[in-house]
């Protein structure tokens, strides 16, 4: 499957609509979710293009991983969580919605459910 370069994800990258920045580097960028399920609840994504997991690059899954796990203990600090739950879709099938890479990142605490 193809990269389209209109998705939601790609326009919050080239700032043509907004959205709550937490943390950027170089490869990664990282923004809360606009319907959470969990109070803290942000993406990380690329900042280069890539449709999702069967498609990614070995590059851009290092960079993703090391910026998933640097903002999983930032939001454990942040949101005084116990856990915190990576979720992460492929295709439509797959549960994926918009059609750029992305992982969630979810502060959780005992006996809390997520949000539908
Ligand atoms: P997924 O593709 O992983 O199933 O879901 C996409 C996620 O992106 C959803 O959690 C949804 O709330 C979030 N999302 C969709 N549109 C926007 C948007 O315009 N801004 C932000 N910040 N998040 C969005």
């Amino acid at each position: 499957m193809s990269y389209d370069n209109d998705n939601i994800f790609a326009k919050i990258l080239r700032g043509e609509i907004p959205s709550t920045r937490v943390y950027e580097d170089e490869e990664t960028l990282v923004f809360m979710d606009i319907m959470p399920r969990a109070d803290g609840h942000c993406l990380v994504i690329p900042k280069t293009p890539c449709r999702n997991i069967l498609d990614a690059a070995p590059g851009q899954m290092n960079a993703c991983m090391a910026t998933v796990q640097k903002i999983a203990r930032a939001v454990r600090e942040a949101f005084d969580a116990e856990g915190v739950t990576i979720q992460q879709f492929n295709e439509a099938a797959g549960g994926q919605e918009v059609f750029h890479l992305h992982f969630h990142v979810l502060p959780r605490r005992e006996g809390e459910s997520l949000r539908p």
